[in-house]
């Protein structure tokens, strides 16, 4: 990849570099680096000196506030990003939602939320899954009817992240029980202090809350808050599934959390020098990495055939399966790093209730909670049984 840059595109590199070198606040930098929860303020704080630059959205278009970069610009800002303890870029807003309102909504919907989004000001969550309905997405049964210049709303969404702290979600609603089930569903914008909204928290295995059912009753929405036509919104959720998926490999994060392990198996001791001495372990790490520099270059593709104007199409699936694969493998990696000092599962260390002297290393106490909520990520966005089954029947025509 280096030998393809330009001059022009390794004087940007340097200049990203400079910028977040110059400009990452040490403190999100040194939570980052220690696995601490990023809250939201902080995460604003950051997309505003982002946005201040005009970086905030990568890969927007110049007309919707965004720098029109290339895919090769996009690119190594991303991989600068992941040279710094950057914090995770919350997908919900400028990765998904933005997109989709640019691509599909109409100029008054445009000027109303893309700015909020670019700036940070408003957080999203997206309100897709029901209890009953995850993979088989389309069953939905949250219903949306009309009454006047309103949609009443009732139904339970179910795994909405980040709902408690989002100002807006993004929802999946069924308009109409005529015809094929994707054929009755609407794409709503809700704003999450309408009456009628509850989150209520879900706590997941890594002992924190990102997770909520959220319930719905008799809630109104505006009409003006429908994404495109009534029970069109299938296509837009389709739409909007391919972002997920396509930022989903986050081969950034990946090449962080390698980093990181690399400096913890430096600091380790095994057999009388460190554990990054060691052959086979060593050997382990190189063969993740092999498998991140294999998945780097697939999602370049990628990018190239979206640059040269083709869509990208259910071959996407490929990243999303191979991201989280890595993702899980490098947590497993990092825990037998730790050996004992991975067992005291004690998430309190993370926050600022914390006032006892830590267990173990400094860099232990994140380790354990990411192991396993990184479960999850062969869950979320698509299942990977789900992912492969598309490339079986949509890519191999099986
Ligand atoms: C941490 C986390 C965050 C999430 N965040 C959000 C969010 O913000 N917003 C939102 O709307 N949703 C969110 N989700 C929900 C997520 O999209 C669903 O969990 C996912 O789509 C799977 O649906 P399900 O949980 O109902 O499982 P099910 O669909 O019931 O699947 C159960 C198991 O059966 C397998 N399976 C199902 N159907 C098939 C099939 N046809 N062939 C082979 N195997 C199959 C699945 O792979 C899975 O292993 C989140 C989930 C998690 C875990």
């Amino acid at each position: 990849m280096e030998l393809a840059f330009s001059d022009e595109d390794l004087a940007f590199r340097e200049e990203v570099r400079t910028f977040v070198a110059d400009n990452l606040p040490a403190d999100i930098a040194e939570s980052v680096r220690r696995g601490r929860a990023i809250d939201k303020l902080d995460i604003q704080r950051w997309q505003r000196i982002l946005f201040d630059r005009g970086w905030a959205a990568p890969a927007w278009p110049v007309e919707y506030g965004g720098p029109g970069w290339d895919a090769t610009k996009r690119y190594i800002f991303d991989e600068v990003m992941s040279e710094f303890d950057t914090p995770e870029t919350i997908p919900f807003g400028t990765l998904m939602v933005g997109p989709l309102i640019y691509t599909f909504g109409n100029q008054a919907q445009k000027d109303r939320f893309l700015p909020k989004i670019l700036t940070g000001e408003e957080w999203w969550c997206q309100g897709y899954s029901e209890p009953g309905s995850g993979s088989d997405l389309a069953s939905l049964q949250t219903k949306a009817v009309r009454d006047g210049e309103h949609y009443v709303v009732n139904g339970t969404k179910t795994w909405n992240s980040s709902a408690h702290v989002a100002d807006w979600v993004f929802c999946l609603v069924r308009t109409s029980n005529e015809g094929k089930q994707q054929e009755g569903i609407s794409f709503l914008l809700i704003d999450m202090t309408t009456p009628g909204i509850d989150p209520k928290p879900i706590i997941s295995i890594d002992g924190a809350h990102h997770l909520n059912m959220t319930y719905y009753t008799d809630v109104r929405v505006p009409v003006e808050n429908r994404i495109g036509e009534e029970n069109k919104g299938w296509t837009y959720a389709k739409f909007l599934l391919g972002h997920e998926r396509n930022s989903i490999a986050e081969v950034g994060l990946s090449k962080q959390r390698v980093r990181r392990l690399r400096k913890i198996a430096g600091e380790e001791q095994f057999g009388g020098g460190s554990l990054a001495d060691d052959a086979t372990y060593a050997g382990r790490i190189a063969n993740v990495e092999i498998s991140l520099t294999a998945l780097e270059y697939l999602n370049l593709r990628f990018l190239a055939e979206e640059a040269a104007g083709r869509p990208i199409g259910p071959e996407v699936s490929m990243l999303k399966i191979k991201g989280t694969e890595i993702r899980q493998k490098l947590t497993e990696l990092t825990i037998e790093a730790l050996g004992y000092y991975a067992m005291p599962f004690e998430p309190e260390q993370l926050t600022d209730r914390w006032n006892e002297p830590p267990i173990g290393p400094d860099h232990a106490a994140a380790q354990m909670p990411q192991y396993l909520f990184s479960r999850a990520a062969t869950i979320y966005g698509g299942s990977n049984e789900i992912q492969r089954n598309i490339i079986a029947k949509m890519v191999l025509g099986l």
